[in-house]
């Protein structure tokens, strides 16, 4: 007999040793309990297989009904796990897209939950028992809170400029300045939701300077709006020149056509009052007579995934009525998330405390430094010695394409190491924890920017298992 058929015959035997599926269930009952009798036995097929397939490879004996129940419990924890995964941001920019965007406030978490464990009246108008609209839960904060006569809301800004062009200007023609053809995000380009939106762009201007009469020769019969983009993710700066938001609504106004602002964004309050650089308001765009304004819910405002377009009645009304606002409508759950923060603004002196958005934003930089101080000391003591730990000053950033260029003074914790190699397995190892901290690596440097840290004991517990990670 040659070795092969010798390793063979084992094999068999060691096949013929393993439990059967009824067996291995037979012992399962508190997993029944939990998972059900299907779910646990195709799981049990599956491992046994599995099994059998593994001992034709090698010759191992674990096959024992205690291993393989344990077995079966451990793949169904996993299956259970969410993909979801709260995060630590330690990057630094507080409007963080890929991590979500806004943290909502308390009060629009309670509103998310109410709505979601019973039917509510999203379309159902209490008071003739008829049908209502849904809009109807924040039209009337957005007009009060922006200044225009009506409002709706679909599940991005992107949706919303989509759906603005749609409705005011298929088969038209709009003049953008080239200073405006900007791309958000990678995936959204402002000529490509134009292409979709089936209006054919006419790029006016240099990408430095456009004029007034840059518009005014552009404009034809075919011409369906004017519009203005506002280039939030870059700044041009030297020789330049814009037209003035009054001046193309002017125009706009002459040519019996309307003019419509992307103001992105989406800050409805005046920022400098909390110590950060102004930025333009929606309010302001209105003022200026802006027939139509398009902005985020989850940047500035600190709300849920929405866009919100405001604007003239009979426009927003004719928006209402296309088909694809349908297809872009929000749901209850957003809705009444977004209503909550709206309502939030109302009291502009309590905004910092209620909204985690602004909260992050003002944080004074030498509490922040106090912060980066105590919890350096924990880290440097939990951290392997070939790391070299000190606090550092440093830069947040808004994020999200709001006020690109202004950094926010912060504080933060900077981390080294001799070999490169270490300081991209403290990286790897910050991402494994049960709640991953995500910083920055700039330079060599692992930078944690502490101006988003709300829970200091979590992060703190977090480290407190680093070591296990990088052995
Ligand atoms: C962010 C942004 C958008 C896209 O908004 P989303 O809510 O991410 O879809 C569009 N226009 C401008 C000017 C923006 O800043």
């Amino acid at each position: 007999m040659n070795k092969f058929t010798a390793q063979k015959s084992n094999a068999d035997d060691a096949r013929r040793n393993i439990p059967s599926v009824d067996a291995v269930i037979n012992k399962s009952g508190n997993l029944i309990d939990r998972w059900g009798h299907q779910r646990v036995t195709l799981v049990t097929r599956n491992i046994l297989n599995d099994v059998r397939t593994k001992l034709v490879l090698d010759n191992s004996d674990l096959v024992s009904v205690e291993f393989l129940v344990e077995e079966v419990e451990r793949t169904l924890n996993a299956a259970d796990k969410s993909s979801f995964k709260e995060i630590i941001n330690l990057t630094g920019t507080v409007l963080h897209t890929n991590f979500g965007r806004a943290v909502l406030p308390r009060e629009a978490i309670d509103a998310i939950n109410r709505v979601a464990e019973s039917p509510t009246n999203l379309e159902y108008d209490l008071s003739n028992a008829g049908r209502g609209e849904r809009d109807d839960h924040v039209e009337q904060l957005v007009c009060e809170l922006v200044g225009s006569e009506a409002a709706t809301i679909v599940n991005n800004n992107a949706a919303a400029l989509l759906l603005v062009l749609n409705t005011l200007a298929e088969n038209g023609e709009i003049p953008v300045s080239r200073g405006e053809l900007v791309e958000i995000g990678g995936s959204f380009r402002i000529p490509d939701i134009m292409q979709r939106s089936g209006c054919s762009l006419v790029e006016i201007g240099a990408t430095n300077r456009t004029h007034l009469k840059d518009y005014s020769q552009a404009i034809n019969s075919r011409t369906s709006l004017l519009m203005k983009v506002h280039t939030s993710n870059f700044k041009i700066e030297g020789f330049t020149a814009e037209v003035k938001e009054k001046e193309l609504a002017q125009l706009a106004k002459k040519e019996g056509i309307p003019f419509v602002c992307d103001v992105g964004s989406g800050n409805i309050i005046d920022l400098s009052q909390y110590g950060l650089p102004k930025e333009s308001m929606v309010g302001d765009a209105i003022q200026n007579g802006a027939d139509v304004v398009t902005f985020s819910g989850d940047k500035l405002l600190g709300g849920p995934q929405s866009g919100i377009i405001a604007g003239r009645k009979d426009l927003i009304d004719r928006i209402r009525c296309n088909p694809l606002k349908r297809a872009l409508r929000p749901d209850k759950i957003t809705l009444a998330a977004l209503s909550e923060v709206l309502k939030l603004y109302r009291s502009p002196e309590k905004l910092v405390d209620a909204l985690p958005t602004l909260r992050f934003l003002v944080r004074n930089v030498d509490e922040i430094m106090q912060q980066a101080d105590s919890i350096k000391i924990i880290i440097e003591k939990l951290l392997p010695p070939i790391y070299s730990v000190k606090t550092e000053s440093c830069l947040s950033q808004i994020g999200s394409g709001a006020l690109p260029i202004e950094n926010i003074p912060s504080f933060g914790i900077a981390i080294t190491a001799k070999k490169d190699s270490d300081l991209r397995a403290l990286l790897k190892a910050l991402r494994l924890l049960p709640r991953p901290v995500i910083g920055r690596l700039n330079d060599k440097k692992l930078l944690l920017d502490l101006r988003c840290l709300d829970c200091e004991d979590h992060f703190i517990n977090q480290i407190k298992k680093i070591r296990d990670l990088l052995e």
